[in-house]
């Protein structure tokens, strides 16, 4: 009979987790250390030829790191995982280990900046082709995919304006055309979204935002098959190189234990958020998935278990109306990043997408007016209270 798996909260909390042998410790120690010592050369020989398990240095694993992967690959429900030093830590091990010079990524349009940053070095200096696509239109994707596609990256839901991608669907067309499909599921984390389920390939996190939670550390992770993760572990995070440290691992390893219960409150006040936001006189659009007035609605009932923390809407005017607006609130806090306790707002034009040109910024849906909220956690009344003191 097959083992039953066990749910989610629990895997959070103890996959991978082992007492600690020595002492007996309940929660796995930070081994700050950076090199690990052999019984003797026979020792060290094997596990450099990796016919023995066993840490060597830690670049290349350390067991505090190790936990977090596990965690990582179980909630995926993915074999392996890689951390890394931060989001894009992951996302440029994924890629320079994937693509050849000549080969083509199409990507979806809207991409986290420095994502886009990377497509465009890799392209200047390294002959890779890429281009981007409006996912939410299977048959651009599929129109867009050219001989020489071997990746296609999506965000899902996308910055700022959380325009989603069908995951099946567009699996389905990699493998048609024997691509592989990378999914940056920061936004949802696996207690909301799943892509592995879906047909992806790889799952990518700026594990800084909520699976961390607590806006106190930068890092990444990648989750794929056990013989690709082994690949990447001995190419792209052994001599590239940026390898996750054991403190940042252990708040990660604490962060994760409480995903679902936080991720059940961003939501919950999200909901409340984006139905506020949706009848004040002020504001003339409002996007979040789970509103029935949401263009993906029913795309994100199929795919999401909820529909996140992150809220977007457009107001009245421009850049000078929504400083008017944020300059006032009292508790949430001007600033980039999502995924904390803390609610943090943004103005996306001059701010995450200052460096996109304006016309391209229209063409994503990305107008002067538009505001990017990460609901935190707080109780939602105060949240309320805050935005109506800068809605007035
Ligand atoms: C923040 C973020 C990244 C980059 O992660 P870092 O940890 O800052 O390197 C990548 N993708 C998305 C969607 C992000 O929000």
């Amino acid at each position: 009979m097959k083992k039953k798996q066990k749910g989610f909260s629990t895997l959070a909390i103890h996959a991978g987790q082992i007492v600690e042998p020595q002492t007996g410790s309940l929660t796995t120690p930070i081994y700050q250390t950076s090199t690990f010592v052999f019984d003797s050369l026979e020792d060290g020989a094997q596990k450099f030829a990796g016919e023995k398990p066993g840490y060597i240095y830690s670049r290349l694993g350390n067991p505090t790191v190790a936990l977090f992967e596990q965690k990582m690959a179980a909630l995926e429900n993915g074999e392996a995982a890689l951390a890394f030093s931060s989001g894009m830590g992951a996302i440029s091990a994924l890629m320079i280990g994937l693509i050849k010079s000549g080969e083509h990524i199409l990507c979806s349009r809207g991409l986290y900046g420095c994502a886009y940053g990377l497509l465009v070095m890799l392209k200047e200096r390294f002959g890779v082709e890429f281009s981007l696509v409006d996912m939410r239109d299977e048959q651009q994707v599929a129109n867009a995919i050219q001989p020489n596609t071997r990746l296609i990256y999506i965000e899902t839901p996308i910055n700022p304006t959380l325009e989603m991608a069908d995951l099946r669907k567009i699996s389905k067309l990699a493998k048609q055309h024997n691509a592989k499909l990378i999914v940056d599921n920061t936004f949802m984390t696996p207690y909301l979204q799943r892509p592995l389920e879906m047909g992806a390939d790889f799952v990518v996190h700026s594990a800084t935002k909520y699976i961390g939670g607590h806006g106190d550390l930068i890092a990444g992770v990648a989750v794929g098959s056990k013989r690709e993760m082994d690949r990447l572990r001995q190419t792209t995070l052994k001599d590239v190189g940026s390898a996750l440290g054991p403190n940042e691992a252990f708040l990660l390893n604490r962060g994760l234990k409480t995903l679902s219960i936080r991720m059940d409150r961003h939501c919950a006040n999200a909901l409340e958020v984006a139905k506020f936001l949706e009848k004040h006189p002020r504001v003339k659009s409002v996007y979040y998935p789970g509103l029935a007035t949401f263009r993906q609605y029913e795309l994100g009932c199929r795919q999401l278990n909820d529909f996140g923390g992150l809220v977007s809407f457009e107001i009245e005017g421009g850049t000078t109306q929504v400083a008017e607006i944020i300059n006032q609130l009292k508790m949430i806090k001007i600033a980039v990043s999502l995924g904390d306790a803390d609610s943090l707002i943004q103005h996306p034009a001059t701010m995450t997408h200052a460096v996109v040109p304006p016309e391209v910024r229209a063409a994503m849906g990305i107008s002067d007016g538009l505001i990017r909220l990460s609901v935190g956690i707080e109780d939602v009344e105060d949240i309320i209270d805050d935005l109506n003191l800068g809605l007035k």
